[in-house]
């Protein structure tokens, strides 16, 4: 039976992963104010690594959260940039980086994972990393040509 977690390794020690997994993940989004409640609009998600447990997930967020100024941001609207500490509007499309725990529920007919855990470790300005919208989610360059 397939699985989500088939054939994926972890970035930290290198072995494979199981039912239980961890991935960092780079995505822009866009807080939405609704009316009576905020929609997340996630309008890329670029997989950087997996990870096979809590420890490893624990060490890598650990090396990265070392290079940032200001780690794990606040639920508010405005936070800092993780980087620059230039103030990052949450309404406004932005890049965050984001630590999700993963559960395999994968069913012989869907290969399927369902969220346990995430959290936000990073959130960038404009400055630091250029938003992608859906509309030019897609990168020519990605295929080799030439644009
Ligand atoms: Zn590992
Ligand atoms: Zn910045």
């Amino acid at each position: 039976m397939a699985t989500s977690y088939e054939g994926r390794y972890c970035g930290v020690c290198d072995h494979e992963l199981g039912c239980g997994y961890f991935a960092l993940s780079k995505r822009s989004q866009t807080l939405a104010e609704g009316p009576s409640s905020s929609v997340v609009v996630v309008s890329d998600d670029d997989l950087l690594t997996d990870f096979c447990g809590q420890k490893c997930a624990d060490y890598a967020e650990a090396a990265i959260s070392s290079t940032l100024t200001s780690p794990y941001p606040a639920a508010d609207v405005t936070v800092p940039c993780s980087l620059c500490l230039r103030p990052v509007d949450r309404t406004a499309p932005h890049v965050f980086i984001a630590m999700t725990q993963f559960e395999d529920a994968s069913e012989p007919w869907l290969v399927s994972a369902r969220v346990v855990d995430e959290r936000e470790l990073a959130v960038y300005c404009r400055g630091c990393a250029e938003p992608r919208s859906t509309s030019n989610a897609f990168d020519e360059s990605e295929l080799g040509v030439a644009v």
